[in-house]
């Protein structure tokens, strides 16, 4: 299995998608998937390298340790490593907790859900509002706050929970080239289609391993 871009060290490199480009229709169609794969997710790991590859001090550390970390980067290329960082990390993330068909949280995670929103309807309430709030480019995550305790935080751009050293349980790409093809600007509705392929097994599997951590 290939080393997962937290884990990954210069020079970054762009996971293979687990599933065919048309899996997740009808939510997400197979054009928006192979742009959003194959030409943005590149693109930021592309980006990544060039900003990385003349620092031989950073060819050390993890994505992760980057991001966490970044004051520690030179300054010229601060923004690079976080933004093209931050959007190899995040992207990373998004592929791997879909899957054709989606599903439903059970066991622990549906517990944790319960406990921390009320219902699993009031959950993709409060996400979904999340995500038609945030301005502009962003992402909407789930983190598992100590105790496994689950909190909803938006943020902008391609900036991730990893720069406060928190890996995110889950999260949902609110910029516009992961919807624009098939709902223009109807955000809210992206939002809402999305659950149909959140793959919760998954996200249980994340679930367990955030919370041994
Ligand atoms: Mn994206």
């Amino acid at each position: 299995m290939a080393t997962e871009a937290k884990d990954q060290k210069y020079p970054f490199e762009l996971p293979a998608l687990e599933y065919d480009f048309d899996a997740l229709e009808p939510v997400i169609d197979a054009e928006t998937m192979r742009l959003h794969h194959d030409k943005h997710h590149q693109a930021y790991v592309d980006n990544l390298n060039k900003a990385v590859e003349q620092h031989r001090d950073l060819h050390g550390k993890t994505l992760s340790e980057l991001l966490s970390g970044l004051d520690g980067v030179p300054e010229e290329v601060r923004g690079a490593v976080r933004n093209n960082g931050g959007g190899h990390i995040n992207h990373s993330m998004f592929w791997t907790i879909m899957k054709s068909g989606g599903g439903k949280p059970s066991g622990d995670l549906a517990t944790a859900i319960d406990g921390a929103f009320g219902s699993f309807d009031d959950f993709k309430t409060k996400f979904n509002d999340a995500g038609v709030k945030q301005f502009g480019s962003g992402w909407v995550f789930v983190t598992t706050a100590s105790g496994g305790k689950l909190e909803i935080a938006s943020q902008p751009n391609q900036d991730t929970p990893f720069h406060r050293g928190v890996e995110p349980l889950l999260g949902n790409d609110v910029w516009e080239h992961a919807y624009y093809l098939k709902y223009n600007n109807r955000r809210p509705d992206y939002l809402k289609a999305w659950w149909d392929t959140v793959d919760w097994d998954a996200i249980a599997q994340r679930y367990e391993r955030l919370r041994a951590e």
